[in-house]
This record gives structure tokens, sequence and C-alpha cells, in this order.
């Protein structure tokens, strides 16, 4: 897999985790940047993946069955944070 726009450190990896031991004082009911921006960056897949790309006709019956693997993504960051905020692939 290769990750476009991948930064080897981003601002976001400097705030501190402000969570406490107790749930209630706990990411995600606490908010804490530091945990949500992590669980963010954990969403991002790691390996190749496939999705599904049928084929379809004008009546939106599926003709053919076909997946496509991905292999490169590209990271969309939040400008203040440099934290991800999503991906997206495209054919190649
Ligand atoms: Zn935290």
């Amino acid at each position: 897999m290769d990750i476009i726009n991948s930064i080897k450190k981003a601002r976001w990896e400097s705030i501190p985790c402000v969570c406490g031991k107790e749930v209630m004082d706990s990411f995600p009911i606490k908010e804490c940047l530091s945990c949500k921006f992590n669980q963010a960056w954990l969403s991002v897949p790691q390996k190749d993946f496939t999705v599904n790309d049928n084929i379809i006709d004008k009546n939106g019956k599926v003709t053919k069955k076909q997946t496509k693997t991905v292999k490169e993504i590209t990271l969309h960051r939040g400008d203040r944070y440099q934290d991800v905020i999503g991906f997206s692939w495209s054919w190649t």
C-alpha cells in the first residue's frame, strides 16, 4: 500500500493524551484530541484492499461482478493539526 501525503510527524502527534483512568474521563466521552486523531489515523488502511466495482446496466442491474484492488490511497488532512480527515483512491 502506497500512502500519498504521508507525514513523518504530523502536528497532532505532539498533542498529549489528556485521558484519565475512568471511562467518564476518557475518550470518546472526554474530548481528547490526541486519541481522536490517533483513532482517525488507525482507520487508514495499511494494506492493499479490494472494493466492489460491479458493472451495472442502465436499469441498475449488475451484469458483471468484479472487484478491484486498491494499492494507493491519498490522505486528506486538516489544515490546523494535519490530522487525517479522510482518504481517497483512484484507479490507475
Ligand atoms: Zn486521550
